[in-house]
């Protein structure tokens, strides 16, 4: 529904109108900047910071999701954001403090959350974390301006990228952890929008399955990920490429048949082809493991993303019959971080392990957590940071 706003402070010639202190006319107790030019309008979220009060100091930042599976932004030194400096004496323990805020909003199921750790010398007078406040809003305004616009002007914004293609698909390799060879890839899709820029996948995707967009978009992401890794799934060498599906897609009768079709069409033996299916994944037939079966007999591979944190059906889908696990990136990087977590980690390696399937570990961002697995699984196939970052160049993988 249009909303008619007063009459802003133009900035400049420079198209730009702002307001300050106004009432978000979306989350009405929200109450902010707002700068708006032709369709677009980003509001600055203050209200992470009200509880800081004080005179400031070292400033960190995170943006993430509720559930800290997706980081969508750090500002500052984080890996130090929970330490304090080193205290020399009873007079700097004195003068320095450390204070955490964090706030969590989830407007019609957009996850976000913000934390900002001030580390403040009681001494220095100057108020920075005006300039987190500024940096988190950003993203805040972000996700508000295309709530704003509405779930028609979504729903057609991602019609039209999907149209013009301006959805594109990136790899990032999957390698051998022992040898550092490159067996496969994952497809990840990336949408930079016109006006707001890059928007998270763990975003967007939410917006495509509610927006009734699940069939087409799926069928691009793979018609995309075949022709951008033509060449290496046609060669000689062993080379998979792993896509993303939902339910709703391996449930579709006709997508059977559609990746049968495009495997064909390009010569591509589907045996290539792997689909990954997230553990958390709601399917509407009490029965998901004949869907997969049926795909499994076409030859297309079917592995179980983010195995560990799906907690849901996991009963159930240990009785699958699956081609390869990837195990959750919250597992790895817990390793280091608390003891707690390694008793987990071995559960769950032992588990991978009586399943007989292929383990793919992700998130592996250093070499210490490559040690941990290789001593534990050395034919474990790693994803992650460490091994390769996710890029549009398949012939540098
Ligand atoms: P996913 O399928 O579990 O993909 C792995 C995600 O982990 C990717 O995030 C990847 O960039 C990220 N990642 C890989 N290595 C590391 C690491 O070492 N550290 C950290 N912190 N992250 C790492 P991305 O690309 O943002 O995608 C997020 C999720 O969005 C994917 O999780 C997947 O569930 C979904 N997604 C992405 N592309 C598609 C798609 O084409 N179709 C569908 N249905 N879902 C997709
Ligand atoms: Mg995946
Ligand atoms: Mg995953």
């Amino acid at each position: 529904m249009p909303h008619t706003l007063s009459a802003g402070i133009s900035v400049g010639n420079s198209g730009i109108s702002v307001w300050k202190n106004i009432k978000n006319p979306i989350l009405s107790e929200l109450t902010g900047d707002l700068a708006a030019s032709n369709t677009v309008a980003v509001f600055t979220s203050i209200s992470s910071f009200e509880e800081l009060g004080g005179p400031s100091g070292k400033l960190h930042g995170r943006i993430y999701t509720t559930d800290r599976k997706y980081v969508y932004q750090d500002f500052g030194d984080t890996q130090s954001s929970l330490q304090l400096p080193n205290m020399s004496s009873w007079w700097n323990n004195w003068f320095l403090r450390s204070q955490t805020v964090v706030t969590c909003d989830a407007p019609d199921n957009l996850d976000i959350c913000a934390e900002s750790t001030i580390v403040t010398d009681m001494r220095s007078p100057i108020a920075q974390y005006g300039l987190l406040g500024a940096l988190i809003g950003a993203v805040f305004g972000m996700i508000l301006l295309l709530w704003w616009k509405g779930s028609h002007g979504l729903r057609a914004g991602l019609l039209e990228a999907l149209q013009k293609r301006r959805i594109h698909v990136v790899y990032q390799p999957l390698r051998v952890l022992e040898t550092n060879e490159v067996v496969g890839a994952e497809a990840l899709a990336r949408w930079t929008h016109q006006e707001v820029g890059p928007i998270p996948p763990t975003t967007f995707i939410g917006w495509i399955e509610k927006l009734g967009l699940r069939a087409e978009f799926t069928r691009y992401v793979v018609v995309a990920a075949l022709d951008g890794a033509l060449g290496r799934l046609r060669g000689r060498e062993n080379f998979y490429v792993s896509i993303n599906v939902f339910p709703g897609d391996l449930e579709d009768a006709s997508f059977l048949d559609f990746m049968t079709d495009e495997t064909a069409r390009r010569g591509i033996d589907p045996a290539r082809v792997v689909l990954e299916i997230s553990e958390s994944a709601q399917f509407s037939t009490p029965t998901p493991n004949d869907i997969l079966q049926l795909f499994r007999a076409r030859g297309f591979r079917i592995f179980l993303d983010d195995f560990g944190v799906g907690y849901s059906n996991f009963g159930n889908v240990v009785s699958w019959k699956l081609d390869g696990i990837k195990l959750d990136r919250v597992f790895i990087q817990s390793i280091g971080e608390t003891q707690r977590a390694a008793p987990v980690m071995e559960k769950i390696i032992e588990m991978a392990r009586q399943l007989d399937v292929q383990v793919i570990v992700e998130g592996i961002e250093t070499q210490a957590q490559a040690d941990y697995i290789l001593d534990r699984m050395p034919h474990a196939v790693g994803q992650g940071w460490l091994t390769g970052r996710p890029g549009s160049a398949l012939d540098a993988i």
